[in-house]
């Protein structure tokens, strides 16, 4: 994948990467899913470890994390959880970024991940070296970084934020008369800017999963399904995002699914992300929305391939053999902590904004 931009885009040319094909589904029965899962049980309470899982993972693996007081949850709560739980191994089961900001944040305790080769589209597309020369030709900007980064492009930032309060920080930062460089994940970026019309210079990365949802078959699939509400993750192109009810972090259209009274949902994210769904809201039917189909980029259309390569064999494995764990350098961790513990200050800050104002 070799692109170049232009306008308020860097002139960047991203570098080249594979995306895997989506490893083939299990074929478990459910005995053997129910003897899988006791066996981890056991491990993890012999190794006194965790299970925290990403919305876009496996429904089984989900399940585990729920059952044994783990988590289920976006990157920025399973990196919180694991500061809070008094666990000394967490095995988290998402993409590799998500691996190392547990381990920024939990330096003193061993993190494992069920398959070190799962990384990101966008983590992928935002090398450091590029980058930082990137933000040294743009030493006026205020560099915000998205979670879906590596340790070094994290410690290289001013910020680090999540979808969900991407819009909050820019604006903090607008107040301030500061203007914002991006990365990578340009479709978020996009609008994030024309949210709050903060000037704003965009790296040109995507993620391989949202960049393939299509805004005319989406609008058939609409007229299809006339009292569904739409759900689009800001990942997604703009014109996806355009024709949306909600636009949202995971968390965030989760709690759409709760709160809105329609029968039925069109959702352009991952589908991993229906097993909570339906766990919210039981009675309500979810389609995932249209992706580009035949001739697309992607290979699996709507699943992310590295999601998918998390499964209950490979998290009995790593508890077993104590591979594929995750190293940070203390550091880089420290140089990382900074601007996430900046987003996680501004995050409790505002949470207290909100309750006094409630109450007032
Ligand atoms: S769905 Fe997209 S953003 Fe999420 S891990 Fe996969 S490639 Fe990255």
């Amino acid at each position: 994948m070799t692109t170049t931009f232009s306008g308020q885009l860097a002139s960047i040319r991203l570098p080249t990467f594979t995306v895997p094909s989506l490893p083939p589904s299990h074929t478990r029965s459910p005995q053997e899913t129910n003897r899988l899962k006791e066996r981890i049980r056991r491990l993890l309470q012999e190794q006194n470890a965790v299970l925290v899982a990403h919305y876009y993972t496996d429904g089984d693996l989900q399940d585990l994390a729920e059952e044994t007081g783990g988590c289920v949850a976006d990157s920025l709560e399973m990196a919180r959880f694991g500061t809070e739980h008094p666990a000394s191994t967490l095995v988290v089961a998402g993409v590799r970024f998500m691996g190392e900001t547990s381990k920024i944040l939990n330096n003193e305790k061993r993190v494992l991940m069920p398959d070190l080769a799962a990384t990101c589209s966008l983590d992928e597309g935002c090398p450091i070296d590029l980058f930082s020369r990137f933000c040294d030709e743009h030493p006026d900007y205020t560099v915000v970084v998205y979670a879906n980064t590596s340790a070094e492009v994290k410690a290289r930032s001013d910020w680090v934020v999540t979808s969900g309060i991407a819009l909050p920080i820019v604006r903090h930062l607008a107040e301030r008369g500061e203007k914002i460089l991006w990365a990578p994940d340009q479709h978020l970026g996009r609008y994030v800017q024309r949210m709050t019309g903060v000037e704003m210079l965009l790296w040109p990365g995507s993620c391989v999963v949202h960049e393939e949802f299509r805004a005319e078959a989406l609008e058939q699939m609409m007229q299809r399904h006339p009292g569904a509400a739409v759900l689009v993750h800001p990942e997604s192109p703009q014109t996806v995002v355009d024709l949306a009810d909600v636009v949202g972090s995971t968390t965030a259209l989760i709690q759409a699914v709760r709160d809105l009274p329609n029968p039925e949902f069109i959702v352009a994210t991952e589908p991993g992300i229906f097993n909570k769904m339906k766990q919210v809201a039981p009675e309500k039917t979810f389609f995932v929305a249209p992706t580009a189909g035949e001739g697309a980029t992607c290979e699996s259309c709507a699943r992310c391939a590295w999601m998918a390569m998390n499964s209950l064999e490979k998290v009995a494995e790593v508890l077993e053999s104590g591979t594929n764990e995750i190293l940070v350098s203390p550091q880089l961790a420290a140089k990382a902590r900074v601007p996430i513990q900046r987003m996680l200050d501004f995050a409790k800050e505002m949470k207290k904004k909100e309750q006094t104002s409630k109450k007032g």
